[in-house]
């Protein structure tokens, strides 16, 4: 920044922070619509602008508080009067619109950083990652509701972040946070972060450089201080190099699949038991105790487990809360089990780290269903799993060369589908009783689906039809 834009940087800054002004809100769905009634209710002159149409559910709160809007492209001229604009996850930097905010200098912040502006005395519980996201958050929710708080599920999940303090605020906060949300955050300072794990994913939002997407995902510690709680996957290499790179003011606690433990809080794996350390105590959870299978998930489990201790519940209810916790649909969910052969949908794993898990957790001859709208994956990393556990592969996609390149010299049988009733059907014929046909496409749906619901739901349907 020169030093004529940080003048204006820093002048806007105090006017935002002061009072009020125009808030120009760009993108009109969830988080857009959240940050409207927010601002309108705190007294800001609220414009929004959307470049495509705006749904009639969004436009009906829209009017009903009076908010002025227009879809379908942006008015430069209003949205370059701004005092401050909260801009839409979905909007990436290449967007022309954000070319001329940018060279305005105009101050630009995301949506969790406006509610955080409004959240009064709550506490934030915050999760990110490139993978376990909305598990995580939806298991730490559940034990404190379970455990009688007053807490909302928010951000990427349910409600967004400004919405719920309007329309419900609650004494606490977990929330789902993706890398679009954290860029554009200034002081967004969450009581508890959580980061899972960092695998390339979205490089086409960050230049494709994967240091931008690294930094941003830690953008979720930045503000935090001293009386706050880092919780990161201390199994993980990226996470781990750039934090021996880095210095913290907030104390670091690691979740690990190791036998043993290195920060005083945390949490780790010994032989079958995940053992939670918090002030001094130890408490222990048998693996069979979880609700949901896979490594990956007892990771999830220690994150959601030491952030509910941590927000002060006892270690009794926190562990009833774990056996009764009901999993996300999409997600290694269980569908049928069909003359001896099992389904399972995960299409919600849309990239090779996902599907990695999948695999791992995979414990007898596995079909795989596999393909969509390939990012750029570097299928090599699954090659042992697929040798070790895959007796066929049904590719589900537009474009299915990449998969038969990763994988036709070391699957025998392959074969291409277009549908998902298609696939299911080559998958069942290709299965014998005791295998699992599993849905685990590593792509993004959108060539043949909606989105990634649509492919799981049509996947379920047609295993329902066999
Ligand atoms: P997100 O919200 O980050 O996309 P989800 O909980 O929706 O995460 O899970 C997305 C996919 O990743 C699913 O296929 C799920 O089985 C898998 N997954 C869940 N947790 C992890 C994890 N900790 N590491 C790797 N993969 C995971």
């Amino acid at each position: 920044m020169n030093n004529h834009n940080a003048h204006i940087h820093q002048e806007r800054t105090e006017a935002v922070t002061a009072s009020s002004g125009k808030l120009v809100i760009l993108g009109a769905a969830e988080s857009g619509v959240g940050a409207a009634l927010l601002g309108k209710a705190r007294a800001w002159d609220v414009w929004v602008s959307d470049g495509g149409a705006i749904k009639p559910a969004y436009k009906e709160l829209l009017d009903a508080a009076s908010i002025p809007y227009e879809e379908g492209g942006h008015t430069l001229q209003n949205i370059l009067n701004a005092d401050c604009i909260v801009k839409s996850p979905g909007i990436p930097e290449k967007a022309p619109i954000m070319k001329e905010i940018r060279a305005q200098g105009i101050w630009v912040e995301s949506e969790i950083e406006f509610g955080f502006r409004y959240k009064g005395a709550s506490k934030v519980i915050a999760i990110t990652g490139s993978n376990g996201k909305s598990t995580t958050t939806k298991l730490c929710y559940h034990i404190l509701k379970e455990a009688g708080y007053s807490v909302s599920m928010v951000g990427n999940i349910g409600n967004s972040f400004a919405k719920q303090i309007i329309e419900e605020p609650t004494e606490w906060y977990v929330m789902e946070v993706s890398s679009f949300q954290l860029d554009d955050t200034h002081h967004f300072q969450p009581d508890i972060a959580v980061l899972l794990n960092i695998t390339p994913d979205h490089l086409d939002r960050y230049n494709y450089d994967f240091s931008n997407y690294i930094a941003a995902k830690f953008l979720i510690a930045k503000n935090q201080n001293q009386h706050n709680y880092f919780i990161i996957n201390a199994d993980d290499p990226v996470i781990m190099d750039y934090i021996n790179k880095h210095s913290f003011t907030v104390p670091i606690s690691h979740i690990t699949m190791q036998d043993k433990l290195e920060t005083a809080i945390g949490a780790f794996l010994q032989e079958d038991n995940i053992h939670f350390r918090y002030q001094g105590n130890d408490n222990q959870v048998s693996i069979h105790d979880l609700t949901l299978p896979g490594k990956h998930n007892q990771l999830n489990t220690m994150a959601a487990g030491i952030s509910a201790q941590i927000a002060g519940i006892r270690k009794e209810k926190i562990r009833a809360s774990f056996s009764t916790f009901e999993g996300l649909d999409h997600r290694l969910e269980f569908v049928a089990a069909v003359r001896g052969v099992q389904f399972i949908n995960d299409s919600k794993a849309t990239n090779v780290n996902s599907v990695w898990y999948a695999l791992e957790s995979m414990k007898t001859p596995t079909v795989l269903i596999l393909g969509g709208q390939d990012k750029g994956n570097d299928y090599s990393e699954l090659s042992e799993l697929v040798k070790e556990k895959v007796k066929a592969i049904v590719c589900l996609g537009v474009n299915n060369a990449p998969i038969h390149a990763a994988f036709g010299h070391e699957i025998a049988c392959m074969e291409d589908a277009a549908s998902a009733e298609e696939a299911v059907q080559k998958a069942f014929q290709l299965a014998s009783p005791g295998d699992t046909v599993l849905l685990s496409p590593a792509c993004a749906s959108f060539d043949l689906f909606k989105n990634y619901e649509d492919r799981g739901n049509q996947f379920k349907a047609a295993v329902k039809a066999l």
